[in-house]
């Protein structure tokens, strides 16, 4: 029975390419597309979660390749609960452009969101950014860290359920 429910927002954040789109589309439908170029984005993608005796509807916002221009805006931001920020550990800059996307979101998004700094692609063998370098920025920071694959869906539904269990509830 699930005597509770809570709505969250959650937004994707990170480079073109990282698997942000395949990250979600992981969590919501269990599928992976190796060619999401071909999927345009959704402004948001739905999904529930029951942990305990809570019900959780989650809004999931992926951007749809704005990323690119960096002009997200502040409409995506806007009372959002948790923030998912991406990088490949196969391509390097990707590290470096997720730490100014998360630079924009300290500037643009809400106080004391939570973060979870998102290590993608852990199945590919030719890994650039060791998992320490993560960690690090993670740890600096006060952010979560997580390691995953949307490929073979390592710590997908960890890392939603995750976001649940540490989002406080408004009060
Ligand atoms: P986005 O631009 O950040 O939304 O990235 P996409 O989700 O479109 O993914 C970009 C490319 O990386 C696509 O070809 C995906 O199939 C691929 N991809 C995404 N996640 C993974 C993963 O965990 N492992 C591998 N090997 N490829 C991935
Ligand atoms: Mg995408």
């Amino acid at each position: 029975m699930t005597n509770f429910v809570r709505e969250l927002k959650i937004v994707l954040l990170g480079h073109v390419a990282v698997g942000k789109t395949s990250i979600a589309l992981r969590f919501t439908e269990d599928k992976f597309d190796p060619n999401t170029e071909s999927t345009i984005g959704a402004s948001f993608l739905t999904k529930s979660l029951v942990i305990g005796e809570t019900k959780y509807n989650l809004k999931i916002w992926d951007s749809a390749g704005q990323e690119r221009y960096r002009s997200l805006g502040t409409m995506y931001y806007k009372d959002s609960d948790a923030t998912i920020l991406v990088y490949d550990v196969s391509v390097r800059s990707t590290f470096k452009k997720m730490k100014e996307w998360y630079e924009e979101l300290k500037k643009f998004g809400p106080e004391n969101i939570f973060v979870v700094v998102c290590a993608n692609k852990i199945d590919l063998e030719n890994q650039q950014i060791p998992k320490s370098k993560g960690e690090d920025f993670a740890k600096h920071n006060g952010l979560e860290f997580m390691e995953t694959s949307a490929k073979e869906g390592t710590n997908i539904q960890d890392l939603f359920k995750l976001i649940c269990k540490s989002v406080p509830e408004k009060v």
